[in-house]
């Protein structure tokens, strides 16, 4: 063992910086493991904003948030999960308020609030259209000021399991080389999303779900893998996000006719429908010929330079940077990308896992508060929110219990098996694989599902697997061998494929991401009022189901 610590944290992200922070001013040791520095992490890239029922901008309250994130994710979240993330959320974010977070103001000093996609009052706060870059800095001083560890540029491979308890992680130096051994009484896993399945995805190329495969190879269960979450607006062909707050500020959606088209599927919410609806709309217009060379247009025109340079100047930068187009005069060919992993590791409100010990928070988790669609600012509200509960956890867990193993057989299995990969001298590049798989599940597992493209969505990645185990890394070195790391986030990348296609085909419905508008166009609460659980057995997926949590709000058929 390399070194050791009560509570080792996997990722150092919004979630992995706030359960950090938590389990040590629980008393705890604490560390973190992270492979890139922390500030580059995706939540950085988080634009819009994060909720909270503060009600400045308008009467709202924890209950209407709850029942919007209930409605938003189509019945499927967890309504105990979503009581407590609502009712935590004003406290948490006036934690980070307090912490030095420069959130805007309203005229009257309070935090400002905007509108966001399916909420029933203003509810956003941001820091004008940079809001995750500001948390993530914030977090990180908070880090430094507690000088808590960070192995940085450390690249997390495997869980220890030993005596039914996750134990520790094996990890490659990223800087040096080389295996190394980090034992801890409780690991919280906290590596973000992985939108790098899809071409064209809002998502850093860091997120690539390896926490989720982690789990998934330790023998826990991922809940509701199908539910992957398309944001109506991204730019083509990279998949550069431009935020909902430009829909919040009052943008239109406009298609090739001019006419602003969610009149004819979401008549009163419009461009402030949920993610899913506007997804789809958009598609079927781009389908039906009523695009614009595959994309429709969102118009900030009307909005008047000196709102568009005040509150969303870096998507004005964004959009001129990458399409060459001023938004103030002319409007941004959008369409739907790959942005947010609903699903993950099946966790309770605790961050707990099945696995003794382990723990996950933040994207790479399914509390479950999204179900099968996610609000957009929910998403940084669950790393903050979940993030301290789990560290919190951990942390207690830890301190009342003392061993660690890390069985001598475990680190040299783990040698033997990167040896064999290193020492491979030819095969295929692992490029060319990832290219295929992403290309292929944007094709096959996209905004709408068909029973035949999934079908063959699953035997292209059976296929792919096949090739996989004949994959050549070409760089032997040690020195910031991205060529390795790369090789293995392709394993990773290629099992949650397999388990996506695995619940996308047994839910024969249509539920919030998970749209089959060809066989199964409704959703079907008889049936498929549930989650779907994948564990590996053998190394291939395995389903089952798992009922969802309800308090006090029954299905209702969902309109905006
Ligand atoms: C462009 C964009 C804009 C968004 N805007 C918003 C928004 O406005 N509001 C909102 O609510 N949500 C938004 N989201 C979603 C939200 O930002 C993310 O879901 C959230 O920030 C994820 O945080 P996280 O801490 O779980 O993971 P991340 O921030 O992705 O951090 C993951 C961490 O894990 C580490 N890691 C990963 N794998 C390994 C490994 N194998 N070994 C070691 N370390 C590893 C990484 O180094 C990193 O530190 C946005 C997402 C994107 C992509």
């Amino acid at each position: 063992m390399d070194a050791q610590h009560d509570v080792l944290v996997v990722g150092a992200g919004c979630a992995g910086m706030r359960a950090a922070i938590e389990a040590f001013d629980a008393g705890a040791d604490v560390a973190m493991i992270s492979k890139i520095h922390p500030t580059r992490s995706h939540s950085g890239a988080a634009e819009g904003g994060i909720n909270a029922a503060l009600g400045n901008a308008s009467e709202d309250d924890p209950e209407t948030h709850a029942f919007d994130t209930v409605k938003g994710s189509d019945y499927l979240g967890d309504q105990d999960a979503i009581e407590i993330l609502c009712r935590e959320a004003p406290g948490d974010v006036y934690q980070l308020e307090n912490w030095g977070a420069v959130f805007s103001r309203t005229e009257d000093g309070r935090i400002a609030q905007r509108p966001f996609g399916a909420a029933g009052a203003p509810r956003t706060a941001y820091a004008a259209d940079i809001t995750g870059h500001v948390l993530v800095q914030v977090l990180y001083e908070q880090v430094v000021k507690r000088d808590i560890l960070t192995y940085e540029e450390w690249f997390a491979w495997k869980l220890v399991v030993d005596d039914g308890r996750c134990q520790g992680v094996i990890c490659w130096d990223l800087l040096n080389g080389g295996l190394k051994v980090v034992g801890a009484k409780t690991v919280i896993l906290a590596t973000g999303g992985a939108g790098r399945l899809y071409t064209g995805t809002t998502n850093a190329y860091s997120c690539t779900g390896d926490g989720m495969a982690l789990a998934l190879r330790a023998g826990v269960a991922l809940k509701d893998m199908e539910m992957m979450q398309f944001h109506p607006t991204t730019l083509a062909p990279t998949g550069v996000l431009i935020t909902e707050g430009c829909r919040g500020e009052g943008a239109y959606l406009l298609n090739s006719e001019g006419e602003r088209f969610l009149k004819d599927y979401a008549p009163n919410a419009m461009e402030l429908a949920s993610r899913d609806v506007i997804s789809r709309a958009e598609q079927t217009e781009i389908d039906q010929g009523r695009g614009i060379e595959g994309n429709v247009l969102l118009d900030l025109r009307h909005l008047g330079a000196e709102k568009i340079l005040e509150r969303l100047h870096g998507t004005r930068e964004l959009s001129m940077v990458f399409m060459g187009i001023d938004p103030i005069h002319e409007p941004i060919p959008v369409r739907p990308g790959a942005h947010y992993h609903m699903g993950g590791v099946d966790t309770d409100a605790w961050g707990q896992t099945s696995l003794t010990g382990l723990y996950a928070a933040g994207e790479v988790a399914c509390v479950s508060v999204h179900g099968a669609n996610r609000l957009g600012g929910n998403a940084l509200m669950e790393t903050i929110t979940f993030g301290k509960r789990s560290g919190r956890h951990a942390a207690d867990w830890a301190l009342a219990n003392t061993t660690v193993t890390v069985p001598e057989g475990v680190v040299t299995d783990a040698e033997r098996e990167l040896k064999a990969l290193l020492d491979r001298r030819d095969g295929e590049r692992p490029w060319k694989i990832r290219d295929e798989l992403a290309a292929t599940m944007h094709e096959n597992f996209g905004v709408f599902r068909r029973e035949d493209q999934m079908q063959r969505q699953g035997q292209i990645v059976d296929g792919l697997r096949e090739r996989y185990e004949r994959v050549v890394v070409e760089d032997k070195g040690d020195v910031f061998n991205s060529d390795l790391t790369q090789a293995l986030e392709l394993g990773f990348l290629l099992e949650l494929a397999e388990a996506m296609v695995v619940c996308g085909i047994a839910r024969k419905e249509s539920r919030g991401a998970h749209a089959r508008p060809h066989d199964f166009p409704e959703r079907d609460d008889e049936n498929f009022l549930k989650h779907t659980l994948v564990t590996s057995v053998d190394g291939r997926p395995r389903l089952d189901w798992k009922p969802v949590t309800m308090t006090k709000w029954e299905p209702k058929e969902r309109t905006y």
